[in-house]
């Protein structure tokens, strides 16, 4: 069987696309969005895979670099911080998993209007910024899925590390295969990643069970401040740096934190509001089903998904409640109005 008819019907041709695009490009910069996760890191160290399996050269770049939780996953080349001294100019920039620029840092960000760019992504909201092709399917739920069918349209194998970077970027996006985006493509690409000797299992264990005593006291400390807004419909949790200074805890041990909210019965959306800078705050908004958390993100200037999705606000931490917390409930008070009507 040609390797082109293992891609969904749907996904065909934007993998074929892309792949042609990969053929024409190279000296190629590969960068996800800031902070990346495990879907920016897996979709990266993927497209490494790919771009080597077809002989062009690349570099891996991540302004902020790779967080501690991800850093014992093998990438196929050194992840460049800076675009000083690169090994050599690049002339077309990969961008994954990151739907605007000035998410892929701000260096970058700059120099992107004179590179080509190639944009594979999953964000709802835009068509891509890639100058010279975009993919942007938000059916997918992870950009390394996409990647997936990017490499078997390129006519590789989805084996060893290529498919343990596409197993990195599922197991994230999909909460360990758990979230409403798993679908049945999902499943039957990690089965068959699986078939391939790809360790799931053991990587899903690398990936959480490895906590440290900091990250225990902090979510501890922050399970007992949760509250809860709008008739318990909503869960939220400030976070201060004072309280990553006392628990001796990193930023990244929040990750996964937001979910936890969600645990509550009856709530509908949860919500964390991070302090990174006394007027700087990042949110995080998670939802089920039909409850829109990205148009509230999108409403202070932020995105993502349906169901998961954040933003910053430059505000004080209680301003920054106040203001998301009212964004929250006006998507809310919106959409049961909007059910109203349709009852
Ligand atoms: P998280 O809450 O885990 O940081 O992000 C959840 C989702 O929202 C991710 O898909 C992420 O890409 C998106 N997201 C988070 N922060 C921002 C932001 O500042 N702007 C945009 N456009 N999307 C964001
Ligand atoms: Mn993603």
């Amino acid at each position: 069987m040609p390797q082109t008819e293992l891609i969904p019907a749907h996904f065909r041709d934007g993998a074929c696309r892309m792949a042609a695009a990969l053929r024409d490009v190279d000296r190629v910069l590969v960068s996800g969005h800031v902070n990346p996760d495990g879907d920016a890191v897996g979709s990266l160290a993927a497209a490494g895979h790919i771009l080597r399996s077809l002989g062009k050269e690349f570099i891996l770049y991540s302004s902020t670099g790779l967080p501690q939780y991800l850093q014992f996953f093998p990438l196929p080349g050194t992840v460049h911080t800076s675009l000083e001294h690169l090994p050599f100019t690049p002339r077309c920039a990969l961008l994954l998993d990151c739907g605007e620029p000035h998410r892929l840092g701000r260096e970058l960000a700059q120099r992107l209007p004179g590179l080509t760019s190639l944009n594979i992504d999953h964000h709802l909201g835009g068509d891509g910024m890639g100058s010279l092709a975009n993919w942007v399917d938000p059916e997918a739920a992870a950009t390394a899925q996409l990647m997936a069918y990017v490499a078997l349209a390129a006519g590789l194998p989805l084996k060893n590390e290529l498919a343990c970077a596409v197993a990195l970027g599922i197991i994230t996006d999909t909460g360990g295969l758990c979230h409403g985006n798993t679908s049945a493509n999902i499943f039957s690409l990690c089965a068959r990643l699986v078939e391939d000797g790809c360790d799931l299992t053991g990587l899903r264990e690398r990936l959480e069970n490895t906590w440290s005593m900091g990250r225990m006291r902090l979510w501890g400390r922050l399970m007992e401040r949760a509250r809860l807004e709008r008739n318990g419909e909503v869960a939220f949790c400030p976070v201060l740096l004072e309280d990553l200074r006392q628990c001796r805890a990193l930023k990244e041990d929040l990750e996964g934190f937001v979910e936890q909210l969600r645990r509550l019965g009856g709530v509908r959306v949860a919500a964390l509001l991070r302090e990174d800078a006394p007027q700087l705050c990042k949110f995080s908004l998670r939802s089920y089903g039909d409850t829109d958390v990205r148009a509230t993100a999108a409403a202070l200037g932020g995105g993502g998904h349906l169901n998961a999705a954040g933003g910053t606000l430059r505000l004080r931490s209680e301003q920054a409640a106040e203001v998301l917390l009212a964004a929250i409930n006006a998507q809310l008070a919106k959409e049961d109005g909007l059910s109203g009507e349709t009852r």
